[in-house]
């Protein structure tokens, strides 16, 4: 059986993309999206990143997943701290006017949090069938469907070479990561 690639590779093949003749409108913005999903994974936590762009396109805020390092959080989602810290450190900033991106798919927490944000555009480079709810977005009660009815929810325009990596780096220690927070809630530690 094929081994997974490991930190460092996958590492080094977000560092190794060729973005050079991209056609996709999204590949520059979804490589900074990978950048913090290697910086995520490297402190131990899940592999998910994320980025809030201006209207121009220029980076507002890099945020990652915060849910094991340094300490457990239950809300640690990169699009939560993407959102908090853009609340918290950029009030006078229009949340309209911005475009969060992250490399999952958001999952029910998060599409909650992302309607309530009013933030304008949403994209995300992975489509998580097994977590996500954008898919499922139908099915959230009729205030969050009804919330904010502009903002713009989709899968990024990405080379499908981002798209795999994005799902390789979720993928990677994802199940060792996910035993320690089950462990946790129990009060028992893995090594
Ligand atoms: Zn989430």
């Amino acid at each position: 059986m094929k081994k997974s690639p490991g930190i460092d590779e996958l590492a080094g093949q977000v560092a190794a993309l060729d973005l050079t003749t991209s056609r996709h409108a999204d590949d520059a913005a979804g490589r900074l999206v990978l950048e913090e999903a290697v910086a995520a994974l490297r402190v131990g936590n899940y592999g998910v990143g994320a980025v809030i762009f201006d209207a121009r396109g220029e980076v507002v805020l890099r945020a990652g997943s915060r849910v094991i390092r340094p300490q457990f959080r239950s809300d640690g989602h990169a699009e939560m701290m993407a959102l908090g810290s853009l609340e918290a450190d950029h009030p006078a900033l229009v949340p309209s006017t911005l475009t969060l991106m992250v490399s999952l798919e958001p999952c029910p927490m998060c599409l909650a949090r992302i309607k309530l944000s009013g933030i304008g555009r949403v994209r995300y480079l992975a489509d998580d069938y097994d977590g996500g709810m954008v898919h499922l977005a139908g099915r959230l009660p009729p205030i969050f469907r009804l919330l904010h009815p502009d903002q713009d929810i989709r899968r990024a325009d990405v080379d499908p070479a981002l798209r795999e990596l994005a799902l390789a780096l979720f993928g990677c220690n994802l199940r060792a990561l996910r035993r320690a927070v089950l462990a946790r809630a129990k009060g028992q530690t893995t090594t």
